[in-house]
């Protein structure tokens, strides 16, 4: 059951919403690692359409003063997880998602060619629901299944891959309790 929980490259669970944000991984790369990000638009308000609306390049600058500066970005991420614990999918596993910008982890640069971006709802500086880490934890243990080189050590925040330049998933994101109920489904 568990095996077939991703096909294609795609959640079964998970709303698709395809990105045209985003293209192929450099052949031969292995996807070992996972990216933790958060967003919200506008900051703070949450059951928007416009996080799709950016993933999809389609938001409308006139809607808000702050999305004049963001609006032209082309960025994208595998997954979002919403605050009720919706799953929305942009681009499939196996493709490269724009998610990680200027990024190392561990010494390798371009975090985006061996990574998988999942975006939560939420603030940099707020905490997120329940609902949003029990649907992280189960779609994590999807991942290492589909992904065996993806290992807990391998799971990071985008503030971890970019820091100085990115606070997110930030303050409020609890690793340890994510952790848990990673190792608890396990
Ligand atoms: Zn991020």
């Amino acid at each position: 059951m568990v095996l077939q929980a991703i096909q294609d490259g795609w959640l079964k669970l998970a709303r698709q919403n395809i990105s045209p944000h985003f293209d192929e991984r450099p052949k031969q790369v292995d996807v070992d690692l996972l990216v933790i990000h958060c967003i919200s638009l506008p900051c703070g308000n949450y059951g928007t359409p416009y996080i799709d609306d950016l993933f999809l390049g389609k938001l409308d600058p006139n809607t808000h003063p702050d999305f004049q500066d963001i609006y032209q970005l082309r960025v994208s991420a595998h997954l979002l997880i919403r605050r009720d614990g919706e799953v929305v999918q942009y681009v499939p596993f196996d493709k490269r998602a724009w998610h990680a910008g200027v990024s190392q982890f561990q010494g390798r640069e371009k975090c985006n060619d061996f990574s998988i971006g999942i975006e939560l709802e939420g603030t940099d500086t707020t905490t997120f629901t329940d609902e949003q880490y029990q649907q992280l934890a189960e779609i994590t243990g999807h991942l290492m299944m589909l992904y065996p080189k993806l290992t807990k050590s391998r799971i990071v925040g985008h503030e971890h891959i970019a820091p100085g330049r990115k606070t997110d998933p930030g303050i409020g994101f609890d690793w340890d309790h994510y952790f848990h109920s990673l190792e608890k489904r396990a």
